[in-house]
């Protein structure tokens, strides 16, 4: 089978390497479309501690059973799924309090998703694999894990119906972002961003888009709220200064979530008075739930948001490296590879 091989930073090859084999109780899925993420893009550019090469990169997809070991009975060939790249234990300290993403003994998938066939253990069959309804697409499939990984995000907002949630930056996570506020009942939802093909897009969404160098983020914020400023700012882009800036969007008693990760060693300047006096509180989130996953997929089939929308590119996977290079340079929102085979 053909897989994209990361062979370190800005080095990807097409190799034909050997189809895995399965145990009784796994099964193999034929994989159909796998989205370039974030996650691929920073490894591809600077090497990431988690992704030593060579090794198989990507996290995001769906595909078609192709093989059952002879103990799975509840899958069969020809099942459409969408899978969790990983999957709490269930059992650690983190798990029995309910902080399945926090979990000390996630099991999951043994490759990335951009190849053909990927095996699935018991654990991530059990608990991270969902049946994809009549209709839904694989690519909208593959939208699943982003997807739930916002879900996560918009939770420890902590917004209520009717509140003003503000994100810094329209990449995808940002857009997906919005459109799951939005469904939930968020009443505004404002995005801040330079790039114009995004904020087009933000404004198809129903965001109120708005390009800070040409209107003053914060006046804009104060007409659409009546002067209270966001209940929440998700701060969707990855650097120090917008955690920096985000402080003076906030309503008092709201929240700050640092939702896009900052390079290690960056130091962030945070108002003490904001968070004391204000009750302001800073958070963090990161990765998702099995329980969020399984919503993600409802969310989509249910037609309450269309992830699918934010795909601009759709790549057979031998070309894996032009659409981690097209997300680099911007030039992409999503770009999902699909397999037609
Ligand atoms: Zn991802
Ligand atoms: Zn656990």
């Amino acid at each position: 089978m053909k897989a994209a091989i990361y062979q370190g930073p800005k080095q990807m090859t097409i190799e034909e390497i050997k189809r895995p084999s399965i145990g009784p109780d796994q099964i193999l899925v034929q994989v159909k479309a796998s989205g370039v993420c974030g996650t691929d893009v920073k490894t591809y550019i600077r090497g990431h501690r988690f992704f030593e090469p060579p090794c198989i990169l990507g996290h995001e997809f769906a595909g078609v059973v192709a093989e059952v070991g002879s103990e799975v009975t509840d899958y069969s060939p020809g099942d459409r799924v969408a899978v969790a790249p990983y999957v709490p234990c269930g059992f650690c300290h983190m798990c029995q309090a309910g902080h399945f993403e926090l979990c000390y003994d996630k099991s999951g998938v043994e490759s990335g998703a951009f190849t053909e066939y990927i095996a699935i253990p018991k654990e991530v069959i059990e608990r991270g694999t969902v049946r994809l309804p009549t209709g839904m697409s694989f690519s909208a499939g593959a939208m699943a894990e982003p997807l739930a990984c916002v879900l996560n995000g918009i939770e420890d907002c902590r917004l209520e119906l009717g509140d003003t949630l503000l994100i810094m930056g329209a990449g995808p996570m940002g857009l997906l972002s919005a459109q799951a506020a939005l469904a939930q009942g968020a009443g505004k939802v404002i995005i801040s961003e330079f790039n114009q093909e995004r904020l087009a897009k933000a404004a198809e969404i129903g965001a109120i888009a708005v390009d800070p160098r040409k209107e003053d983020l914060k006046e804009v914020l104060k007409r659409e709220t009546g002067g209270k400023l966001a209940q929440a700012v998700m701060v969707c882009v990855g650097f120090a200064e917008a955690v920096e800036e985000a402080q003076q969007y906030v309503a008092p008693g709201g929240v700050i979530n640092m939702f896009g990760g900052l390079p290690k060693d960056s130091k962030v300047t945070i108002d003490p008075g904001l968070i004391h006096y204000q009750q302001v509180s800073l958070v963090g989130s990161f990765g998702f739930t099995h329980i969020q996953y399984r919503r993600a997929v409802e969310l989509m089939a249910n037609k309450r948001i269309d992830a699918e929308r934010i795909i601009t590119h759709t790549l057979p996977l031998e070309e894996a490296e032009k659409g981690i290079n097209l997300s680099v340079e911007q030039k992409a929102l999503k770009v999902m590879l699909v397999n037609e085979g």
